[in-house]
């Protein structure tokens, strides 16, 4: 990165601390959108010395997710759905992610013995009708290994759905081949959702990479994280959701940012976001309209935080600011 000219020579020595500490991966289709580290797109991937000051309020275990995993590789937190991390790697380390520390040399994919405990949880878990595959990024497995989870977990008569969470349509949208889209092909209810923060990461290799995804009738969702620098402005919003809607993407949730250690530069308060939102209701289709959720700290679970347009005295005020009363 320093060669790129990505990084400040006199940071170096800040920036090599914060590498020690948080690990560090630029994607060659994201390396090719950023043009000056500074920018929406360089802001995400570039490790910043800011990230050696943690917050008071910032925690390693943001949303609680250690405390619920009952078995390795399976978050649960509410009745019917949990989530199955197979692998901990990622194309790109969003310098904002609370899973951007180091992972070992085996990238924290699950062992075949680990997998079959996994499995064995859901097989004795009939109430969870819903698979979460996340991680890291469950597209940076092999077809052969994705089609053998997507495989095992079809099998079980009580798994309704099965979703994908990735970042790998925008970051690496070529790893996304006609191979590894096959090994989604399920009997089940199958979801894809695209972590997407900028309307600049819809490249047409993206594009191309969800007409793949397509092929399948798969249906598309898009998630994004509200960051500082990056979308907290009501022009980033619109264009960043008027992006998906273009690659046929419902956006799905727009996240407050989980409060992970040394992410403060990142953060937008949750006032500012519900302005932000509100300027876009009405002007823009309401298909490209995201809940705005926030992953209560603690491990409470995410809940929907507005904008409201109800008062308690049951008055309700349109999309350009007039109130109505009840
Ligand atoms: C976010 C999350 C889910 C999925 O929640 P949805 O609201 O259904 O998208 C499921 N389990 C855990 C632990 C989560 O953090």
């Amino acid at each position: 990165m320093l060669a790129a000219g990505l990084i400040d020579p006199a940071a170096i020595a800040e920036i090599s601390k914060t590498e020690a500490r948080y690990a560090v991966a630029i994607s060659p289709a994201m390396r090719a959108l950023i043009q000056t580290p500074d920018d929406p797109i360089g802001r995400q991937f570039i490790p910043d010395p800011a990230e050696l000051l943690t917050a008071e309020y910032e925690s390693a275990d943001p949303i609680g997710d250690d405390a619920l995993s009952p078995v390795k590789g399976i978050v649960h937190r509410y009745p019917d759905r949990a989530l199955l991390k197979p692998l901990l790697i990622c194309p790109v380390y969003c310098r904002f992610c609370f899973r951007r520390e180091h992972v070992g040399p085996d990238g924290g994919l699950l062992t075949d013995a680990e997998l079959q405990t996994a499995y064995a949880w859901f097989a004795a878990h009939p109430a969870v009708t819903e698979v979460i595959l996340t991680g890291g990024d469950p597209l940076m497995l092999s077809p052969r290994r994705l089609r053998g989870i997507i495989a095992t977990l079809s099998a079980m008569p009580h798994i309704q759905t099965i979703r994908v969470h990735s970042r790998v349509p925008v970051a690496d949208p070529e790893r996304l081949t006609g191979e590894l889209v096959a090994a989604m092909e399920t009997d089940r209810s199958f979801w894809l959702v695209v972590h997407a923060n900028h309307a600049r990461e819809f490249t047409p290799a993206t594009a191309a990479a969800l007409r793949r995804v397509r092929t399948l009738g798969i249906p598309v969702l898009g998630q994004s994280v509200l960051l500082r620098g990056v979308n907290d402005s009501s022009e980033a919003l619109e264009a960043l959701f008027r992006a998906m809607i273009a690659n046929r993407m419902k956006p799905y949730y727009l996240h407050q940012l989980d409060p992970a250690p040394g992410t403060a530069r990142f953060h937008v308060p949750i006032e500012e976001g519900r302005a932000l939102l509100e300027t876009l209701r009405g002007r823009v289709t309401g298909l490209a309209w995201p809940t705005y959720v926030l992953d209560i700290p603690g491990g409470f679970g995410k809940v929907p935080i507005g904008p409201d347009y109800r008062r308690p005295d049951g008055s309700v005020r349109d999309f350009q600011g007039v109130v109505h009363p009840a």
